[in-house]
């Protein structure tokens, strides 16, 4: 048996005695979806450099949306939007798991919605979703769709103010209620299984120091700062590693 079976097997015994998983995801467990990440080559970091000529922290700022809003939408609508992804193994793995009473939460930093398309219920989406918009100037609430189809700038259809996304932007602070939960369900789990997070954005990377049990597993490609936290770090592709544990465990997802 290789190192990588080995540990997948390991994972699945962990997995099966455990009643209380909470997942922490990051755009990696979407790059199986064709959704780029971040801070990977070719991540959405690189190409906003490259478009824009400006730091992708400017860009994605609350300040920059404010001065620039039809670059802020075009770099949306070019960018961050993949209306067509589906979700690959690794969000359904944590669906099924959901589904069968052994995970409680998924604590996302990702705004694309696919845990929820994938059927899980409970999501703590830390960074908010592409898939609700409201408008700044009244709160009317608006689809993705309705953003998308707008010519430039999406405007209300009853005020006229700018329809933006309900995702947090640098600058922006995250939503109490959904902190509070997502610390809650981390606090409550017996195991933390995080996935496709490379743990640099801040706070919401902060929120793993809320586990107080000892099954802290790190599926992620590349080093994270928290690797040394790990009972079991497993550097490999999420969706793969995901389909093989659920085989493991014979669950059905
Ligand atoms: P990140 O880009 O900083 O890190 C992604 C990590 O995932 C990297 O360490 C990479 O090695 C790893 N990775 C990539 N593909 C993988 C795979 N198939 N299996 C396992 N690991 C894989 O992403 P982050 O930590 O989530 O922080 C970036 C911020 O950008 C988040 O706040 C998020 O809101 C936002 N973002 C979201 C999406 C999305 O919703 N899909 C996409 C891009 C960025």
């Amino acid at each position: 048996m290789d190192e990588l079976e080995e540990k997948i097997e390991r994972l699945a015994s962990m997995i099966s005695e455990s009643k209380r998983i909470v997942a922490f995801t990051g755009a990696g467990v979407s790059t199986e979806s064709n959704i780029p990440d971040f801070r990977s080559s070719k991540g959405v970091y690189e190409s906003i450099q490259k478009e824009y000529k400006q730091p992708a922290e400017r860009l994605l700022s609350h300040s920059y949306f404010e001065a620039h809003p039809e670059i802020f939408f075009d770099y949306l609508r070019r960018f961050l939007v993949f209306p067509d992804a589906l979700p690959n193994d690794a969000h359904k793995s944590l669906a099924a798991l959901e589904r069968i009473g052994k995970l409680s939460c998924v604590v996302t930093q990702n705004i694309d919605g696919l845990h929820t398309k994938a059927g899980n219920k409970n999501v703590c989406e830390l960074h908010g979703s592409l898939y609700r918009n409201y408008c700044i100037k009244c709160g009317e609430k608006y689809d993705l769709d309705f953003v998308l189809s707008a010519k430039d700038i999406p405007r209300c259809k009853k005020c006229g103010g700018i329809v933006r996304p309900d995702v947090v932007l640098y600058e922006e602070l995250l939503d109490e209620d959904v902190m509070e939960k997502a610390a809650n369900e981390i606090i409550n789990a017996d195991m933390l299984l995080i996935m496709g997070t490379s743990l640099a954005v801040y706070p919401a990377a902060g929120f793993i120091r809320y586990f107080r049990g000892e099954n802290i597993v790190i599926i992620n490609r590349d080093a994270t700062p928290y690797d040394g936290s790990a009972k079991l770090l497993i550097k490999a592709k999420a969706g793969e590693t995901m389909r093989a544990v659920m085989n493991k465990c014979k669950i059905e997802f």
